[in-house]
């Protein structure tokens, strides 16, 4: 990605080194954010609760800086900023071009260790996730490693298309879908829901893709050669198949909650190729791919 005229969204705020972090204990906070945060990105809760009960110890020999410090100016920071100063500009155009509303951006939080949001205890374990409640979206930025490092999907557009998938899932709020999914699938079995997560996810997927279709139209700058590859091979690392694979050697597929990594492909695709919201109907969709 070409970055270089892309100015940095004041919507970021940044937690790290704030002071909070020490002594997380695991609680009930932390195992309904854990469940929550399973529709937010492809990390099967179990994990995320083992991890966070291995980030006990480790948390609390964080640096304790002040608060309010100098904004940092690291270049994953800047990195996140610029994407998001890109993302929003991006949608305040193409929202009220396509649902005839106008865009309300979310906040972003840089967080490390653990940081409160109205959803619960957020953890660096579960991954960048989104909080309906606050209309944030949280990231340690450790999580651009972990993506190179464990789904071996680093790159620059990879980690643009895990915020943008975040914010896909701000675009379901501002529409009202996050709630009616919430109420559905307290009427539903636990297979039931899982389904309908997938549709959800597959959705917040697709939306990326719509950000990054109409941002090249913007920009003819910002996308490199390589780089929508490299976001569908990131969609390919992250489906529920393939982690599965990787954790406990088999599948399961009534436990999918984002999709196998060929629909977390396709719906990219879907979004990339046409750069319209109305192609991201996974809801109605009779065949996922
Ligand atoms: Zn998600």
């Amino acid at each position: 990605m070409r970055l270089d005229n892309e100015s940095e969204s004041d919507n970021v705020e940044d937690r790290r080194g704030g002071g909070f972090g020490g002594r997380t204990t695991i609680g009930i906070g932390t195992i309904v954010v854990a469940l929550a945060a399973s529709y937010f990105f492809g990390i099967d809760p179990r994990v995320i609760i083992q991890g966070s009960q291995m980030l006990q110890g480790q948390t609390s020999s964080q640096p304790q800086s002040a608060p309010n410090a100098t904004p940092a100016h690291d270049p994953k920071t800047v990195f996140t900023r610029k994407v998001l100063g890109n993302i929003e500009r991006t949608w305040a155009t193409v929202f009220p071009q396509q649902v005839n509303r106008q865009y309300v951006a979310p906040k972003l939080v840089l967080f490390s260790g653990a940081t409160p949001t109205a959803c619960g205890t957020g953890q660096t374990a579960m991954g960048p996730f989104y909080c309906p409640g606050d209309s944030k979206v949280y990231i340690d930025l450790a999580f651009y490693d972990e993506l190179r490092q464990r789904f071996g999907a680093g790159g620059d557009f990879a980690q643009a298309y895990v915020i943008a998938h975040e914010v896909g899932h701000h675009i379901q709020n501002l529409l009202g879908i996050s709630e009616k999914f919430d109420e559905a699938r307290r009427r539903m079995s636990e297979a039931q829901a899982n389904a309908l997560s997938v549709r959800l996810e597959l959705q917040a997927d697709c939306f990326a893709g719509v950000w990054a279709n109409n941002a090249e139209k913007a920009n003819q700058q910002l996308l490199e050669p390589g780089d929508v590859e490299q976001g569908l091979k990131t969609a390919a690392a992250i489906g529920d198949d393939r982690l599965q694979q990787q954790a406990q050697g088999r599948v399961v597929p009534e436990s999918f909650t984002h999709g196998t990594s060929a629909q977390r492909v396709y719906w990219l695709r879907q979004g990339l190729q046409y750069g319209d919201m109305r192609k991201c109907d996974t809801f109605s969709a009779k065949s996922l791919s």
